[in-house]
């Protein structure tokens, strides 16, 4: 990947100077380097261009594995290696102020992740003005810099696909909305049962998506073979595909989005920690960033694999807990397959990006519940066992980096959306486990409840205290709940 120091320089002066942030934006490190040394050379750039001392950047998380691991090698590992057992709790902060300094905000989103972020956009385009995000972390330093960018519209439920596939018809128009290419590339995306159970899930999905009026087609083994070549598709007992369905990455989403906020005059803060939540009465009021307070008309927790810790600033519960996923992407390779894929019965998914690495991951069975960002040896080798088994000439390619990513996992792996039922003014934008395909949705019609009131009847099976209500909704398409 060439990066010059002139585009260094150029978003340095427009005031990026995060490591993580730059990776993000320029690839740099992100190549076979694996970041030796381009890590190097990038601090050395940025101290040409700031005068600090180059050591003062830090650099990138470096990845595993260092050396040229191939995907054979990796799953010979998958019988000698288990998961992590991890266990930890972010613990909820408070900080009264001492020296007490007050700003205001209409809204104000605690989250700058792509739900956040598209939140933002929405309620700007509708008219609405002083909106405030705050990030605890780096731009892109939660899920949504780090997840597999695969979009689908349909699932098994009628809930799922109402609301999935208007957030992909979303997808489509965004760029012109935003006046940035997010780069949606739809390719298709293919799921794909092996078992009795998981083909009577594709059938159910077909079903639904045609009620829906979602184009798909099942597909036969020859068409199958045609649209992956790579895969040993005798093991298909079913495979569903739609057309209009594929791939955004994250990256192009997410700088058009952060552009697009900017240009609307939405203020965008990063490593800005929400440390409270005022509640005055019944209505939640303001927000605490250390010693400094900003007093909301409305607060919208959105902070991801957190928003849990984050609604007990508010004195309120919400469902779920954080859940680790990791995905890996192999060396960049020729064209071998074009759509998206998702297997259900492996909890798999990939799908080759247009620079050629094959981006994936699967989940494995343990205690993902750690909130670390380092990538695990076992999780590494059953994903590289999956893929022999299933596209065994991808065995040669060697593995360039590994990561992990944190999801808000509620009862039933849908969306919490809405306003809390116990906290006025306190709404909720969480429990995403695909919240890059339903973004679009997701913005769109909480920015509606946000300024009409009305809550869309895509969203309202979706509602925060479903579970309190027995009111889950039953979704078997999904490749975290197998
Ligand atoms: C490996 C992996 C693969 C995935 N693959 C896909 C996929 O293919 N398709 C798909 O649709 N989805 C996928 N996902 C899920 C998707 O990435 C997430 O659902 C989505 O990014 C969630 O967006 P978010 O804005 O809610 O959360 P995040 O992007 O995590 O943003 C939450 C933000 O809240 C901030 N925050 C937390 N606490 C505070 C606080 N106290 N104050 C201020 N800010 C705070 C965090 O710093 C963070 O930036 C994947 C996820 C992972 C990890």
């Amino acid at each position: 990947m060439d990066v010059t120091v002139a585009e260094i320089r150029r978003l340095v002066e427009a005031g990026t100077t995060h490591v993580e942030e730059l990776k993000r934006l320029t690839g740099c490190g992100m190549g076979p380097c694996q970041g030796f040394p381009c890590w190097d050379l990038l601090a050395a750039a940025l101290s040409a261009v700031t005068g600090r001392t180059a050591d003062s950047f830090g650099h990138p998380s470096y990845r595993a594995p260092r050396g040229a691991l191939t995907v054979g090698q990796a799953a010979g590992l998958a019988e000698l290696v288990q998961p992590e057992k991890a266990c930890s709790t972010v613990a909820a902060q408070q900080h009264p102020a001492t020296k007490i300094r007050t700003q205001k905000a209409a809204v104000a989103i605690i989250g700058g992740g792509i739900q956040g972020l598209m939140l933002a956009f929405c309620l700007a385009e509708r008219g609405v003005r002083d909106i405030r995000v705050f990030d605890a972390g780096y731009w892109q330093g939660g899920a949504s810099g780090r997840n597999g960018t695969l979009v689908r519209p349909a699932f098994s439920s009628p809930e799922w696909t109402g609301l999935f596939s208007h957030s992909q018809r979303l997808w489509r128009g965004l760029s012109r909305r935003l006046g940035h290419n997010v780069m949606y590339s739809q390719r298709g995306y293919v799921t794909m049962g092996e078992s009795d159970r998981t083909a009577a899930i594709c059938d159910q999905v077909v079903r639904v998506s045609r009620e829906c009026g979602v184009p798909i087609r099942a597909l036969g083994r020859e068409e199958l073979a045609e649209r992956l070549p790579t895969l040993d598709h005798n093991r298909a007992k079913a495979a569903v595909m739609f057309e209009e369905g594929g791939v955004v990455p994250h990256h192009a989403a997410m700088k058009g989005l952060r552009a697009a906020c900017q240009s609307r005059g939405v203020d965008l803060s990063y490593q800005s920690r929400v440390t409270g939540i005022d509640r005055q009465g019944d209505r939640a009021a303001g927000l605490w960033l250390g010693d400094v307070r900003i007093a909301a008309d409305c607060i919208v927790i959105a902070a991801g694999a957190h928003s849990p810790s984050v609604a007990t600033l508010a004195g309120v519960e919400l469902e779920g807990y954080p859940w680790r996923i990791e995905a890996c992407a192999l060396e960049p390779t020729r064209p071998v397959f074009d759509p998206a894929v998702a297997m259900l019965g492996r909890t798999l998914y990939m799908h080759q990006t247009s620079r050629g690495e094959i981006v994936g991951g699967c989940e494995v069975a343990g205690d993902s519940s750690g909130l670390t960002v380092t990538s695990d040896l076992p999780v590494l080798a059953h994903y590289a066992r999956h893929l022999v088994e299933t596209m065994p000439c991808l065995a040669d390619l060697r593995i360039l980096r590994q990561w992990a990513g944190h999801i808000h996992a509620s009862e039933d792996f849908g969306p919490l959306l809405g306003l809390h039922p116990d906290c006025r003014d306190l709404w909720i934008s969480a429990g995403w486990s695909y919240g890059i395909a339903g973004a679009p949705a997701g913005g769109d019609l909480l920015a509606k409840a946000i300024v009409s009131g009305e809550i869309d009847s895509r969203i309202a099976p979706f509602a925060v205290d479903r579970k309190r209500r027995g009111k889950l909704i039953a979704e078997g398409a999904i490749v975290v709940s197998h």
